[in-house]
């Protein structure tokens, strides 16, 4: 899609730092890291957010949580965060769907 900066991400008008990629994802440094390991997995397709999986979608949703999985064991994490920010109001800037996989630090909860 047209101005949309993950977009141009996966037909690298734009650099990233890959960690992932096959067919349908695709996983990058997020260029403003909260916690030593900060990575970025998006479906190389379009999709607007999570409000947009559905039948039609979901085994995408599965497959960056997949690559997530792979991504953390390859990086050695004891543990990890995965976020998907939803909505202007749950903290999503970019509206192209992305999981966050954070580690290597200790995480507390209720998150902010
Ligand atoms: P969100 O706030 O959930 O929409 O997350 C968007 C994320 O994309 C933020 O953590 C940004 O730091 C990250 N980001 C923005 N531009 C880039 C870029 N060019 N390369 C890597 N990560 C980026
Ligand atoms: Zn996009």
């Amino acid at each position: 899609m047209e101005d949309c900066l993950f977009c141009k991400i996966v037909n690298k008008e734009i650099p990233s730092d890959n960690l992932y990629e096959d067919e349908e994802v695709l996983a990058f440094r997020d260029i403003s890291p909260q916690a030593p390991s900060h990575i970025v997995i998006i479906p190389k397709q379009h999709i607007r957010s999570t409000a947009e999986i559905d039948g039609s979608n979901q085994l995408l949703a599965g497959k960056i949580i997949a690559a997530a999985s792979e991504i953390a064991k390859k990086l050695s994490l004891e543990g990890y965060r995965l976020v998907f920010n939803c909505n202007e109001i749950a903290g999503q800037t970019v509206f192209h769907l992305h999981c966050h996989l954070l580690g290597g630090r200790r995480f507390g909860w209720p998150p902010g």
